[in-house]
C-alpha cells in the first residue's frame, strides 16, 4: 500500500485533519515470569496538531508507558496508536525508524544529552542523526533562540539543569520534530528556570507548529498547557 494512502483513514469522509496523537483502547500489559502488570488498560485520547497538553497522574498511573508507545519505542498489547490518522503498528521497520529519528524529539526530566559534548556539538549531534541539513548553522540558529548563544561551546555537563532542558528544546527545534514528547522537563528545576523551560516549550508550539505533551507533576506547568489529561490506573481518569 502506498504510504500516503495511509495517512488517511478509510472512512474518513469529513474533511477534519485526524489528530496528530491518538490512543485507541490501548493496553500494554508487562509480563515478568507468572507475574503479570497491566500499566495501561484501555487508554483512548486524541491530541490535535499544535496542542500544547499536560499529561498528569500519580506514580504508576501508566504516563511514562504511554510516551514509549507515542514514542514509537513500545509497542501496545492492544489497541492502536495513530500518527496524524496513521496507525503506528502498520509500520514497517524503516518508517519506524523515520518515525522515531525525523518525527519525535523527546525531551527527559535528566536532560537527554551528551554530557561531554558542547551545547553546540549536542544540537548537532540531533539533527545529524534525523539527517537534516544545514547542521552547524541550524543548531546556532536554535540555540541563540533559547537564548543559549554564550553557552554553546560549553560541555553539556558543565549546564545547569534548565539550561540543558532548553539544549534539548532547541534540537528539537532544529529538527524542526512536529511531536516533542517530554517527560518532567521540569522536575529538578526551581521556579525560575520551570518558566524559561516553559516559555521554550511554548515557543515550540508557537513558532515551530510542534504538537507538544509534556508528563508533569508541575501544577504551574499544568497552568500553561492548553488541556490537562488526568491518567489513574492505566486510562483516562
Ligand atoms: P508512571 O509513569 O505514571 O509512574 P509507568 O508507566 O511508569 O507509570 O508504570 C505503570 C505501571 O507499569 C506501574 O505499575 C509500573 O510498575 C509498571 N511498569 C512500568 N514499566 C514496567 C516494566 N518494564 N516491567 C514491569 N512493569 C512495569
Amino acid at each position: 500500500m502506498a504510504v500516503a494512502s495511509l495517512y488517511r483513514e478509510p472512512e474518513a469522509a469529513d474533511t477534519r485533519e485526524p489528530p496528530a496523537l491518538e490512543l485507541l483502547d490501548v493496553f500494554r500489559i508487562y509480563s515478568s515470569g507468572s507475574i503479570e502488570t497491566v500499566a495501561l488498560r484501555g487508554l483512548s485520547l486524541r491530541v490535535q496538531a499544535g496542542e500544547l497538553v499536560a499529561v498528569m497522574g500519580p506514580s504508576g498511573s501508566g504516563k511514562s508507558t504511554f510516551l514509549s508507545l507515542a514514542a514509537g519505542l513500545d509497542t501496545p498489547s492492544a489497541g492502536e496508536v495513530r500518527v496524524h490518522g496513521r496507525p503506528l503498528s502498520r509500520m514497517n521497520e524503516d518508517q519506524l525508524a523515520e518515525y522515531r529519528a525525523r518525527h519525535v524529539a523527546l525531551v527527559f526530566q535528566s536532560g537527554n544529552l551528551w554530557p561531554a559534548l558542547s551545547a553546540q556539538e549536542n544540537v548537532e549531534m540531533s539533527l545529524r542523526l534525523a539527517r537534516g541539513d544545514d547542521v552547524p548553522g541550524r543548531a546556532a540558529t536554535a540555540l541563540a533562540t533559547f537564548g543559549l548563544a554564550a553557552r554553546r561551546r560549553h560541555r553539556a555537563a558543565a549546564l545547569s539543569g534548565g539550561e540543558q532542558q532548553r539544549v534539548a528544546i532547541a534540537a528539537a527545534a532544529a529538527r524542526r520534530a512536529p511531536l516533542v514528547l517530554a517527560d518532567e522537563p521540569t522536575g529538578e528545576l526551581d521556579a525560575a528556570n520551570e518558566r524559561n523551560v516553559v516559555d521554550a516549550l511554548r515557543r515550540l508550539r508557537e513558532e515551530h507548529h510542534a504538537t507538544v505533551v509534556i508528563v508533569t507533576h508541575s501544577a504551574r506547568l499544568a497552568h500553561t498547557a492548553d488541556r490537562v489529561i488526568e491518567l489513574r490506573d492505566g486510562r483516562v481518569a
